[in-house]
């Protein structure tokens, strides 16, 4: 199946000028979904991963099937203030403004092996303050995985040196 064919461009969404791409129409589909979650699962079937690290909100629908499907722990990645425990957090950029994100402290364990989800990678800031959560509490990153990345923008980049999955690529 061609997966990539599941995701449609809706123009000007946030706002004028963006081709933002939407999932939903993938997740609606139960083979394509299925599909891409199995082929996701895959590539870590066999890696020496602890828990998945989802980032919200649509990395939640990534991260936690897969999550499933290779019987590990979740673990969710929030915006400010969503999380009842105590936390670390993180400020970055965003093209206007910036964001917060957090993780509970006990969330991730010394030394845990931890592999990040999300659906798409455009830039790259919001999976790298990810990983500075992830080693502020000194879990370490084997890898990070998007079922969609905007090629284009080379978020990879920004993301350095960090292996890098993307099940579709939009060059
Ligand atoms: P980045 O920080 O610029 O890499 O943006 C990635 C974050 O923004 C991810 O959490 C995505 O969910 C979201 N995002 C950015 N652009 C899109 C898009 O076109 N479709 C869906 N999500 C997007």
């Amino acid at each position: 199946m061609n997966l990539a064919d599941k995701i449609r461009t809706i123009p000007d969404f946030p706002k004028e000028g963006i081709a933002f791409k939407d999932i939903t129409t993938l997740l609606k589909d139960p083979a394509a979904y299925k599909e891409a979650i199995n082929r996701i699962a895959e590539r870590y079937e066999s890696k020496d991963i602890d828990l998945i690290l989802g980032i919200e909100a649509r990395g939640f629908l990534i991260g936690a099937p897969l999550a499933l499907k290779l019987d590990k722990g979740f673990v969710p990645v929030r915006k400010e203030g969503k999380l009842p425990g105590d936390v670390v957090k993180t400020e970055y950029d965003l093209e206007y403004g910036s964001n917060i994100i957090e993780i509970h402290k006990d969330a991730i364990e010394q030394g845990a092996k931890v592999l990040i989800v999300d659906d798409l990678l455009a830039t790259g800031g919001t999976v790298k303050a990810t990983v500075d959560l992830v080693e502020q509490l000194g879990g370490e990153v084997v890898e990070i995985a998007f079922l969609m990345e905007l090629g284009f923008l080379d978020g990879r980049e920004k993301i350095g040196d960090y292996e890098v999955f993307s099940l579709i690529i939009d060059e």
